[in-house]
């Protein structure tokens, strides 16, 4: 449970982990601009590490108007010089308004939210959307507090407004709420992995789906717009002859992965290797017409021994699959030493 850590003052720390597309097709457009998608979503272990401290309101601290203050640290060079927002455009900042915005009579408690960033930013890894979850489950934690007495005047949100909530941040937040955040010193969420289908809100977990590879990432130093990437992938005419095949094999997997008698593709560790052939990102092209050092850096991935080396979600975080922690510790020394970004993490 949250801490009460003086009078009135509480504080709950998560972890918002990172995801990567194990494989990602695009299935429409909306009359609103949004894409409709289609993607079997990871969880990996690395973490941004998200803190949120209530206290009651105090009008001579130097807090935004709302009440919700954000500061972001880092210690990887590439990820401070990022210089992520720490005002009203900021991930976590948005969650906290949602969240207060469903609260009545208003809140009277100020938000001091800490993010220790190891994500970096605008990489297809959904940093931010998972440090708006964290932040929204961490609300949530602190809210549920008044059942016992004494806690802040907050209504805990049921599971439903909450992913309304996650929603109302961005597309990715859903899933990062239910796969991709665990309290500090709690058990990592039941399911890592879920079928996300529309804009990536409707969600199928997969907590069957546990084939378990060590994974490199690894990013070119370069942030790359979402908004961007689908610009240029409507304006390619959605895809190749090949890329339309892979979208095909993709979809295929993604339906077998959810269908529970869909043999061989579901039932946990011996799929291991199995099911990699249907990885696959309809996007990759499209990204690797402006950012080359993509193709560069599956081809160490690939040199690396990897199994699978693909672009996570709207890029420029490449991922390498590899059968063995050692060898995808070898992959990121010699991307590192080649100066590109790059960290070791595992499926959770
Ligand atoms: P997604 O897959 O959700 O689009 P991403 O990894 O491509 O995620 P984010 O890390 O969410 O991208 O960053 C996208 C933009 O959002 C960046 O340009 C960054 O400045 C801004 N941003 C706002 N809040 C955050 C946050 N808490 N962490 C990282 N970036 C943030």
């Amino acid at each position: 449970m949250p801490g009460l850590i003086d009078a009135d003052c509480y504080q709950v720390k998560y972890r918002a982990y990172a995801k990567i597309n194990l494989t990602l097709n695009v299935t429409g457009r909306r009359p609103d601009g949004y894409h409709e998608l289609e993607s079997v979503m990871q969880a990996v272990s690395l973490c941004d590490d998200v803190t949120v401290r209530l206290t009651p309101k105090q009008k001579h601290m130097k807090l935004q108007r709302d009440g919700i203050h954000v500061a972001v640290t880092a210690r990887d060079t590439y990820i401070k010089q990022q210089c992520v927002p720490v005002d009203g455009r900021n991930s976590a900042y948005k969650a906290a308004e949602i969240f207060f915005a469903k609260q009545a009579p208003p809140v009277t408690y100020d938000a001091d939210i800490r993010i220790h960033k190891r994500i970096p930013a605008a990489a297809g890894l959904a940093g931010g959307s998972s440090d708006a979850a964290a932040v929204l489950r961490a609300l949530n934690d602190i809210a549920s507090l008044r059942q016992t007495g004494g806690a802040p005047h907050l209504r805990r949100l049921p599971e439903d407004e909450l992913l309304e909530c996650a929603l109302g941040v961005g597309a990715d937040v859903p899933f990062c709420l239910l796969c991709a955040t665990s309290r500090e010193g709690a058990a990592p969420p039941p399911s890592g992995a879920a079928l996300a289908t529309g804009i990536g809100e409707v969600l199928r977990p997969l907590p069957g789906f546990k084939p378990g590879y060590a994974v490199a990432l690894a990013n070119p130093r370069v942030e790359v717009s979402t908004a961007r990437v689908f610009k240029e992938f409507k304006l390619q005419g959605a895809a190749s002859a090949m890329s339309a095949m892979s979208a095909i094999k993709c979809t295929e997997y993604a339906r077998a992965l959810t269908n529970p008698c869909g043999e061989p593709l579901c039932g946990g560790e011996n799929l291991r290797g199995r099911e990699i052939v249907h990885y696959f990102n309809v996007l990759e092209d499209t990204v690797i017409g402006f950012c080359p050092q993509i193709k560069g850096l599956k081809a160490r991935m690939e040199e690396s021994g990897a199994l699978c080396a693909l672009m996570s979600g709207s890029g420029p975080t490449v991922f390498g699959l590899f059968d063995k922690t050692v060898a995808a510790s070898r992959a990121v020394a010699k991307i590192r030493s080649g100066g590109d970004w790059a960290a070791l993490c595992k499926f959770i």
